[in-house]
């Protein structure tokens, strides 16, 4: 039979009619349940990160002391030697008449020094031809007591101690107490600085330090220990003060110790790095 009969061409209609019915109908009925459930994970990661905000100083310590592990920072081997004294400039930001952030009387000044001094003990330990020196090494400042010497301070210093590299390290603060991460501060064009901040990211990535916020160009943020600086520069703030879970980490002598320790372990990779790219182009020559 040809399919001219009208009846059938009818049925046909009637069957595609429902065919589309019910093809819409499924498509709604998918979407919904992908809505819900798309609600239910953003509601259930909501109640997360609730949780963790209301989570006591001792539980975030404990949860950042058991991740942050310095073994697992894996720390490069050096194929050519430190060929020349490498100097290090480790700044811990603020001290003496600057306590810089204040949050229920601990200072910054007090927690960038334990970091940074960490930092410098590690480094040196790791290759005793890295010259590690400090801007400071107690609250005691050796520049003037007000915020133009402050910096300018600093600033001179590495000239004066003809360093190839300086490494201010500072905490943050926010009006907002969910703000957390650590973050970068570099000259817009220092590229040395770029990789320099690359390989401390590494570091923290690999000990499960917070995590990176960004890396910001003083352009932006002007920071005049790191725009009036000659050589390749960098400041970090390391976590947020402003964050209960954060702060209470930052003021632990253990984390402070591992904090300093991965950010040296960061800083050597970059070392090893420059010193055998400065190897093969030597070699090139
Ligand atoms: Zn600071």
């Amino acid at each position: 039979m040809s399919s001219t009969n009208p009846n059938k061409k009818k049925k046909q209609k009637l069957r595609w009619q429902v065919k589309l019915i019910l093809a819409i109908a499924g498509v709604i009925v998918f979407a919904s349940v992908l809505g819900s459930l798309t609600s239910l994970f953003a509601s259930g990661k909501k109640e997360e990160a609730t949780a963790q905000t209301n989570q006591t100083g001792e539980e975030v310590v404990e949860e950042v002391k058991e991740a942050l592990n310095p073994v697992m920072t894996e720390v490069k081997k050096p194929t050519v030697p430190f060929d020349k004294r490498v100097t290090v400039l480790i700044d811990p930001g603020h001290g003496g008449f600057d306590p810089g952030n204040v949050v229920d009387e601990q200072k910054e000044s007090a927690i960038n020094l334990a970091i940074a001094t960490a930092c410098a003990e590690q480094l040196k330990s790791l290759d005793p031809n890295i010259n590690v020196l400090m801007t400071r090494n107690s609250d005691t400042i050796s520049w003037a007591s007000d915020e133009v010497g402050d910096l300018t301070g600093r600033v001179n210093m590495q000239t004066d101690l003809k360093a190839d590299y300086f490494v201010s390290i500072h905490s943050n603060s926010n009006e907002d107490p969910s703000c957390t991460g650590y973050s970068f501060f570099i000259k817009k064009d220092d590229d040395t600085a770029k990789e320099m901040a690359q390989s401390i990211s590494e570091a923290y990535e690999q000990a499960d330090w917070a995590y990176e916020q960004a890396v910001l160009t003083t352009d932006t943020y002007p920071l005049q220990v790191i725009s009036d600086s000659k050589i390749p520069s960098i400041l970090i703030e390391m976590g947020y003060m402003s964050n209960p879970g954060e702060f209470a980490a930052l003021c632990n002598p253990e984390i402070q110790e591992i904090l300093g320790k991965v950010t040296a372990n960061g800083i050597y990779n970059f070392l090893v790095e420059q010193n055998e790219k400065g190897a093969a182009i030597q070699k090139d020559s």
